[in-house]
């Protein structure tokens, strides 16, 4: 199996009726991307900034941050690099910023929220991003999204840094591309307006599962709840990848589900266009789609969501896939 994985390193993931997806990594540092290329990542599918931030005791410079940036960029060699922009809040805090206690952190004051209210955070970022840009192929996009406005405000505070940047004589690309992470459910439910004004979706499915089925990802005792195969899932999962494809945008997903076998067969029938998993699940990912026919696999996918139960959508995947 080993042997059959490393002749797939250097090979695009196409299915034999000929459909190509992108396999990407999700990244925490620069030095991860080693990994990514010894595995065979074509991206970087999601870089998560918030570990600039943690285990230290004041906030990144931009300076750190561009060198920080500017190295997975030049190291990917043009492949593209999808970074989000800090994540911080929920599970992950930050003792120097002082925030209060929350009843409901993963309901509270995180992420994107944070970063529209502490814009000289958000600001510092998106320069470092901005300047990093010139080195390689740099995709922005932002996390725990729900609604419009949130984006356009983002969305408006970059263009204005990069507005600044340009006054100051100082280049930025023109070809980054901005996308959203969806993982709020409104947000899925909204993806037609959304692929309007974005350039790509994430699926976030660790947290669009947790808030789907009110279920709390860390907690052991709901975790019965915690059903990446639930139908429910599988419905907005489609419901964004056909809202992105309607406006001829790209739709990718980095939560867990993307790199998992059973789900995989499914995602490819759904049209799934992008899939970033830790580094190690990349060859694996690939020998299973190259044998995977996509017109089969719509099929599967679109008998899955009309089942009733995840149990009924696992039952039907395994009774059908080639097991590897
Ligand atoms: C997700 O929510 O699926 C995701 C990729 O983000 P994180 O796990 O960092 O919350
Ligand atoms: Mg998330």
């Amino acid at each position: 199996q080993r042997a059959e994985w490393a002749k797939l390193r250097n090979e695009p993931t196409v299915t034999p009726d000929g459909h190509h997806v992108e396999l990407a990594a999700n990244i925490g540092t620069p030095a991860d991307v080693a990994g990514v290329l010894e595995n065979g990542g074509e991206a970087v599918g999601l870089y998560r900034t918030e570990f600039l931030y943690m285990g230290r005791d004041q906030l990144p410079t931009e300076e750190e941050q561009y060198k920080a940036y500017k190295a997975v960029l030049e190291k990917m060699e043009g492949k593209p690099v999808v970074v989000r922009t800090l994540d911080i809040g929920g599970d992950k805090e930050l003792p120097y910023l002082q925030l209060p206690k929350e009843m409901n952190p993963f309901l509270g004051f995180r992420a994107i929220r944070l970063c529209l209210e502490r814009e000289d955070i958000f600001r510092t970022q998106l320069r470092a991003l901005l300047r990093a840009s010139v080195h390689g192929s740099l995709r922005i996009m932002f996390p725990m999204i729900a609604t419009l406005d949130e984006f356009r405000q983002a969305k408006a505070l970059l263009l204005e840094e990069k507005a600044k940047l340009a006054a100051e004589g100082t280049p930025a690309s023109d070809e980054i591309q901005l996308g959203i992470m969806v993982e709020i459910p409104s947000t899925a439910v909204m993806a037609d307006q959304f692929a309007k004004e974005v350039d790509f979706f994430s699926i976030g499915t660790n947290d669009l599962i947790q808030y789907t089925m009110a279920a709390d990802r860390m907690n052991e005792r709901v975790s019965y709840l915690y059903q990446p195969y639930n139908p429910a899932i599988l419905r907005l999962v489609k419901m964004v990848i056909d809202a992105a494809h309607r406006e001829g945008k790209w739709a990718g997903m980095c939560g867990e589900m993307a790199g998992d076998t059973t789900a995989i067969p499914l995602l490819l029938g759904l049209g799934l266009d992008e899939f970033s998993m830790s580094a190690t699940s990349i060859l694996p990912a690939r020998s299973q789609i190259v044998k995977l026919s996509l017109s089969e696999m719509r099929q599967l996918a679109a008998r899955a969501i009309e089942l009733s139960t995840a149990e009924e959508v696992v039952a039907l995947v395994n009774g059908h896939q080639p097991r590897a």
